[in-house]
């Protein structure tokens, strides 16, 4: 049996033409009909023979994840816990900024990066998510806007929620394909975010797909010592490497990379830290991203203060750096990065 949000067109085409022997336009139908159309049942597809719709009865699903438990925040934020059919729990996030409604999706069952600041990380990694799985976020967060008002939709989607996108690469490709495609979610591909904590391997391969999709690189540190402190992937990948990568990101897709600064109290917002940090991103066409951090009741890390938050910022802008601070949502619920789903499996 298949899931059916599985596959993106191409993958869907390839096997309806060889293992179906149907012609490839049954592929672009199929997706008018589950992603534009938003149908889940088989025998509405009009279009599609009555012979052909028991095949696809028999052979394929349209499976969602489940609600496990759903918070609400006081600014509107959505935060659900989703169950897969294993059983596994993921978080995913609807965030209401004034441009549109921001999907934020988890790329797999826990995390192994280990990021010393994360909540994601108290769970390690169990699997990746399936494409589907992914999908199915979406589709359950774009269901419950739709019951506030029918003309409401996702509008953005950022892979900002538990695991490492690159650490998955394969089924999350498939997946931002699937939500930019015409028939697909068509959610545009600057509307869409993949951030990785920097597996320089990923980020040269996603140089070359030729995607206008934006990639977002959790930075956090302004060199090597601090970053090592707090992201052990940091010792894999040095930040000369890790430079190197986005200047070729930069060179072979002809986009911008934003970078991700979480500001920790005394660790690494200081002015010093803000002009290190923007000669080491200098010669790269980057944009930073400063992200008030939300404490996490475990761990040891403070947030900045509102007067280093604004220095900082300041000191970037100074030296010629593009910067700007991050809106924060959903305080109220945990809505922090693996926060729920680690209280729960707690209990
Ligand atoms: N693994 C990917 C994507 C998931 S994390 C990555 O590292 O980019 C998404 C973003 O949330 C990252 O920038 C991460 O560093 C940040 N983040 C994690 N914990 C946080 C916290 N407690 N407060 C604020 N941002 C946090």
């Amino acid at each position: 049996m298949f899931n059916l949000y599985n596959f993106k067109i191409e993958k869907l085409e390839e096997l309806l033409v060889n293992e179906y022997f149907q012609k490839k336009y049954r592929a672009t139908q199929l997706f008018k009909w589950i992603y534009e159309k938003r149908v889940t049942n088989f025998d509405e597809m009009s279009d599609i023979s009555a012979s052909f719709r028991e095949v696809l009865k028999k052979d394929f699903n349209l499976n969602k994840p489940t609600i496990f438990k759903k918070q609400v925040s006081s600014d509107g934020t959505i935060k659900l816990l989703l169950q897969m059919e294993d059983g596994a729990l993921v978080e995913t996030v609807l965030m209401r900024y004034n441009y549109g409604n921001v999907a934020c999706v988890s790329s797999e069952v826990g995390c192994n990066m280990g990021c010393a600041f994360c909540a994601s990380g108290f769970l390690k990694k169990t699997r990746n998510l399936e494409t589907s799985e992914m999908v199915g976020q979406v589709l359950v967060l774009d269901d419950l806007l739709k019951e506030e008002d029918p003309n409401k939709r996702v509008t953005h989607i950022v892979v900002m929620g538990t695991g490492e996108p690159f650490d998955n690469y394969d089924n999350v490709l498939d997946f931002v394909r699937i939500l930019n495609h015409p028939y697909g979610f068509a959610i545009g591909a600057r509307h869409i975010t993949v951030s990785t904590c920097g597996l320089v391997e990923g980020i040269r391969r996603y140089a070359k797909e030729g995607l206008q999709i934006n990639l977002a690189i959790s930075l956090h540190a302004p060199n090597d010592e601090i970053r090592n402190k707090i992201m052990p992937i940091s010792k894999k990948y040095p930040m000369d490497e890790l430079m190197s990568a986005v200047k070729y990101y930069e060179k072979e897709a002809g986009r911008r990379v934003t970078f991700e600064y979480i500001l920790l109290k005394g660790l690494n917002d200081s002015k010093e830290n803000a002009k290190e940090l923007a000669k080491l991103i200098k010669g790269t066409l980057a944009y930073v991203n400063l992200i008030p951090y939300n404490p996490i009741k475990e761990l040891v890390y403070q947030r900045s203060d509102e007067k280093s938050v604004h220095d900082f910022l300041d000191t970037l802008t100074k030296c010629g750096v593009t910067a700007t601070i991050r809106k924060e949502f959903g305080t109220d619920i945990d809505a922090a990065c693996g926060q729920l789903r680690a209280k729960n499996e707690k209990k």
